[in-house]
């Protein structure tokens, strides 16, 4: 039986996790507003692996926001 991804960021990450999924949510829906075809991010839960990519890339890109790359010179 697979384990349950953990979500290792902070609460405003998992925010901003999920706002990025809606935002590239691909859905069906039904004139109810029932999920009729599921989009590739909603056809299965995450894997660890996913979540933990997400943080990754989330936080390399925050640091070369900040400019921080140049530090190593
Ligand atoms: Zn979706």
């Amino acid at each position: 039986m697979p384990h349950e991804p953990l979500w290792q960021g902070t609460e405003q990450e998992l925010k901003e996790y999920l706002a990025a999924v809606d935002h590239n949510c691909t859905c069906q829906f039904d004139d109810k507003g029932a999920r009729k075809v599921p989009c590739s991010l909603h056809l299965a839960p995450p894997t660890q692996e996913q979540l933990n990519k997400f943080l990754f890339m989330r936080r390399i890109a925050e640091r070369l926001r900040r400019g921080e790359h140049c530090d190593a010179v």
